[in-house]
């Protein structure tokens, strides 16, 4: 495993960066955030240089370089697909600028023609799969257990009480909170029983697994994907939608500009063919070429070693936090193949926030705290009342409750969770002193009021 490890983090920009700790020194960081990005493979940096130079404006130009990049950007869709395995010529893939773009472009899109119909979220989604169908379709949610698993009992109970009405299930392939993978062939087997489609939300799922669109004629077969490059080694604003071409034809683009239409005049629009349509303006073609590059890597990897390191990584983090005193673990699982590289979890008797800040100040660890952009599966499991979280809405200078999250890459080592461990114990063993001392530093440099602590100001080295 270490061999392995050792070859992971020569791949990445970063491991070795010091960072400064509360005290004056600095320590190599470790980030255990990937969740929320990641930073890029070396090799994405390396190509982005070798391309810079033929750098230039995709479709609208007719000189060497542009005919260049426009290459790149056509021929780019084509390993997007493969990657997903998505079909060749029925689906297409849509560039935009994160997954929440592309679900909030998809829900634009599927309002156009809507009928009255249903959508069925979940109740574990992030915001980005959630807030964009709210104000366009009457939502259902999908029920999750106590620990946080989705209810697929719940979800066929949903698609035969709405009897054909249900236009759309989407679903996250992989919880940002607890890093539940749900079951998405049998989902979307279930869907296309009762006429409807499905989206997966892939942003935490295809980063850390294969995945598999399946053909059109399955019933396992995967509609609609989104997906973020950030959050897979390839830093610079790409988001991909990919989908039937048929969804994207005749529809009113939600932006409008060059490059998405054929003909105008003052009388008429002509709009261009998907996936144009839906692209107009200048495209982000850097990111593609960051985008293409990180896949090329993940595949040399292959998604499924990338799956078994992360997951044998979050399993021991989980081990070990369960042997600390005071630790609550959220949708803690024992079956670790229905996982990706997340764990959650509270200290008894400190502010998620606090704990966080203390990991940074004092061992140079990056964590995420609060409520993770999936507000009402973070409440839920915290099993926050609605009395409570009026009191939170109406008192919005009352610090909300949330937890902590550890979220592992392919680079992350068993010595960094180690480290982590030994800080957490350490914050534990001293409890009182150690609050007492952020609280004082909180004071002193930021007001009583502050809910967030010292930052070290130390230039860099
Ligand atoms: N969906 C899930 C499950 C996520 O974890 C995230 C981000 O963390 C998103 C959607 C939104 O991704 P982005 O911020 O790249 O749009």
């Amino acid at each position: 495993m270490d061999e392995l490890n050792n070859a992971f983090r020569k791949l990445i920009v970063g491991v070795d960066t010091k960072v400064p700790l509360l005290n004056g020194d600095y320590v190599t960081a470790i980030n255990l955030d990937n969740a929320a990005t990641t930073p890029p493979f070396n090799s994405v940096m390396k190509k982005i240089l070798e391309f810079v130079p033929w750098y230039s404006s995709v479709h609208r130009g007719t000189g060497y370089k542009s005919i260049m990049s426009s290459e790149v950007y056509e021929e780019g869709r084509a390993i997007i697909k493969r990657f997903v395995n998505a079909d060749k010529s029925r689906d297409i893939v849509i560039f935009t600028k994160n997954t929440t773009e592309s679900i909030n472009l998809l829900a634009y899109i599927l309002a156009q023609d809507d009928d009255d119909s249903i959508v069925l979220s979940t109740e574990m989604e992030h915001l980005a799969n959630d807030l964009p169908w709210r104000d366009k379709f009457k939502v259902d949610y999908i029920c999750t257990d106590e620990c946080g698993k989705l209810s697929i009992e719940d979800l066929e109970m949903k698609l035969r009480k709405y009897a054909g009405k249900v236009k759309l299930v989407t679903v996250t392939g992989a919880s940002n909170v607890t890093g539940f993978k749900n079951p998405i062939h049998e989902i979307a087997s279930l869907a296309h029983r009762y006429g409807a489609k499905i989206l997966v939300d892939g942003a935490q799922l295809v980063p850390h697994c294969p995945v598999d669109m399946k053909d059109f004629d399955s019933a396992e077969h995967i509609d609609y994907l989104a997906f973020s490059a950030h959050k897979m080694f390839a830093p610079f604003g790409i988001g991909i939608l990919i989908g039937p071409q048929k969804t994207f034809e005749n529809i009113d683009p939600v932006y409008k500009g060059g490059g998405a239409v054929t003909l105008v005049s003052r009388q008429f629009i002509d709009w261009e063919s998907p996936p144009y349509n839906n692209e107009a303006g200048t495209p982000n073609i850097i990111g593609i070429v960051a985008l293409l590059e990180a896949i090329r890597i993940l595949n040399c990897i292959g998604m499924d070693v990338i799956h078994e390191y992360e997951n044998s990584l979050i399993d021991y983090t989980t081990a070990a936090l369960m042997g600390i005193p005071g630790v609550v673990l959220y949708g803690n699982s024992e079956k670790h193949e229905s996982k990706i590289g997340i764990v959650s979890f509270n200290l008894l008797g400190f502010d998620h926030r606090l704990l966080a800040k203390i990991l940074s100040c004092e061992a140079g660890i990056a964590v995420r705290s609060g409520l993770f952009c999936a507000h009402p599966y973070v409440e839920k499991l915290l099993k926050i009342t609605d009395q409570e979280l009026q009191y939170y809405q109406e008192n919005p200078d009352v610090p909300f409750p949330g937890m902590v999250r550890i979220s592992v890459g392919l680079y992350n080592s068993y010595s960094e969770i180690d480290a982590l461990v030994a800080c957490l114990r350490w914050i534990n063993g001293d409890k009182i002193k150690c609050k007492q001392k952020y609280t004082e530093i909180s004071q002193k440099v930021s007001g009583p009021k502050s809910p967030l602590l010292y930052t070290p100001r130390k230039k860099m080295p």
